[in-house]
């Protein structure tokens, strides 16, 4: 005999228990791994929070065995388009994320985020959120730390006091440099400060995203500087909740989705993200021009008492409402007053009459005017079009997003985004109206943004990858918030894992949160160089 008995035993000993035992299998499912590819039956293992294994593992051992019998098994969910700042306290356990398959966010968008990265980014590590965290680092909140709320260019030490705050960040873990180029202070910067300042964000391998500076009328000037910016400063683009507002400009994403292409064509690294709703959502500030919000609030309320200025934002305010083609702010929706919540869910019209005020824009405007002065609303706007929605989404290198927040069940009247992006793509536009494939939706929620954030082990379901998954239902997967009622959880997703953890188990949340924080790879050279430094002989 050429082995002795005792070393058979051995080696299936060690197999037994060694090589095949999982801390969970996943079984039975349908696998979709983020690729784009087919579907395909198998089984999924888990162990100390990585996929180890894929395929057929009967013989496997497992601590806990899921039963995926019709259900899909995908990567978890990456939304790379979030602003979870200041709730994230509230609820740790994000749910709205977790029940709509969400594992991963990047938050810090549309210019907002905190300026010291290094403190925020140990505050999420010591919360301990559900779901796992990345920011970037928001022009707006920068700009503001060197130079307040100021309307002028930068002097050449502000912009040096600017890039070395970006520069910072960058090191301390942020994925990238974001603007939202119609919110104050970032809309008084020129395309050189951003482009400055990009190019910061570009030598930590960071991706510029941008809330352009225009999503109506001027849409297109406002892509062409974002493309203008990453030219010049060599870095991947990402555009923000890429659309087209006002009624005015429906059909025109044709047009603005070309100019993507083609700089795509050209060479130029840019992708986009979309929500699945023909609304969108931000402050009561925007309806008001720029110049009035300047400096700080005391300003913008000296200059809103000043009758001649008065009159300038209510006749600017009618001359767009009559340019949307509209007779009252009847698409200006409340979605949170802090000074009167009874006013949540209507819309301004709305608000005008119960302040029994006459049926007329001109007093809308004015009612506009007496809510900023009451500490300004948070605002549903619904003014895109179906039509557009849909050709933005059959576009391949456009993500789903939500713009959204952690949600505080109860809370306002958010828009629904916040609850149901993902549900609602593969219920209303996968299933029922078969504007894209599982795969290819699935695809766009997982390994496009996985690639284009440099989350090297996420966003595809392969063996050494972190096991985020989701599991759930293909054929009653429901997006069940609406603008009306918008605190109601996705439904459809059975199990959700978070770094090997189940956070959602039979369809409802557990609790858990096993989430952690993703550091940009500027903290990563950042770290090695350190490390090569005080290791190196001097
Ligand atoms: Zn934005």
């Amino acid at each position: 005999m050429k082995y002795p008995l005792f070393i058979i035993f051995i080696f299936l000993y060690g197999q037994l228990f060694a090589n095949d035992t999982a801390d969970i299998i996943i079984k039975h499912g349908k696998i979709i791994d983020g690729t784009g590819n087919p579907w395909f039956y198998g089984d999924v293992a888990i162990k100390n929070g990585k996929v180890i294994s894929i395929g057929d593992l009967n013989s496997w051992q497992a601590f806990k065995v899921i039963n995926a019998t019709g259900l899909v098994v995908a990567p978890g969910f990456i939304d790379v388009h979030t602003h979870i700042e200041n709730d994230e306290a509230k609820n740790p356990y994000a749910t709205n994320f977790i029940m709509d398959g969400v594992t991963t966010v990047i938050t810090g968008n549309c210019g907002s985020s905190h300026v010291d990265i290094k403190k925020y980014l140990s505050f999420i590590d010591s919360l301990h959120l559900s779901i796992n965290v990345a920011t970037l680092i928001g022009h707006n909140d920068v700009r503001e730390a060197v130079m307040g709320d100021a309307n002028r260019a930068p002097t050449t030490e502000e912009l040096d006091s600017m890039k070395a705050l970006v520069a910072k960040a960058m090191r301390e873990g942020a994925v990238g440099f974001s603007t939202g180029l119609i919110y104050i202070p970032g809309t008084y910067s020129n395309t050189n400060e951003i482009v400055a300042l990009a190019k910061v964000a570009a030598r930590y391998n960071g991706v510029y995203s941008t809330h352009m500076r225009n999503e109506s009328d001027s849409v297109t000037q406002a892509i062409d500087e974002a493309l203008t910016v990453a030219k010049e400063a060599n870095i991947p683009l990402e555009i923000s909740h890429f659309k087209v507002g006002g009624q005015q400009n429906w059909g025109r994403s044709k047009q603005t989705l070309a100019m993507v292409k083609q700089a795509r064509e050209q060479g130029l690294d840019v992708t986009i993200d979309q929500y699945p709703y023909t609304a969108s959502s931000t402050s009561l500030s925007t309806l008001l021009p720029d110049w009035i919000l300047a400096d700080n609030s005391d300003s913008i309320k000296t200059r809103l008492e000043n009758p001649e200025i008065k009159k300038q934002a209510i006749d600017y305010m009618l001359d767009k409402l009559h340019h949307r083609k509209l007779k009252h702010f009847n698409y200006a929706v409340v979605a949170y007053y802090k000074a009167d919540t009874t006013m949540n869910g209507k819309s301004i019209e709305q608000v005008n009459l119960a302040m029994h005020r006459k049926h007329k824009a001109k007093y809308e405007a004015q009612t506009v005017i007496d809510m900023m002065l009451q500490g300004g609303a948070g605002m549903v706007f619904h003014g895109m079009s179906e039509d557009d929605v849909q050709y933005i989404m059959q576009y391949p290198f456009s993500m789903f997003a939500c713009d959204a927040s952690i949600r505080v069940f109860g809370q306002g009247v958010p828009h629904p985004r916040g609850y149901g992006t993902n549900a609602r793509v593969l219920s209303k536009y996968v299933r029922d109206k078969k504007v894209l494939t599982l795969e290819e939706a699935i695809r766009r929620m997982t390994s496009l943004p996985a690639q284009k954030f440099h989350f090297n082990d996420r966003g595809l379901l392969l063996p050494g990858y972190a096991a985020d998954i989701v599991v759930f239902d293909a054929n009653t997967v429901n997006d069940l918030s609406t603008y009306e009622k918008p605190h109601q959880y996705s439904t459809g997703f059975k199990y959700v894992l978070v770094n090997g953890n189940i956070t959602v188990e039979n369809g409802q949340p557990n609790e858990t949160r096993a989430g952690v924080v993703l550091y940009g790879l500027g903290e990563k050279a950042h770290a090695n160089s350190m490390h090569a430094y005080s290791s190196s002989p001097l």
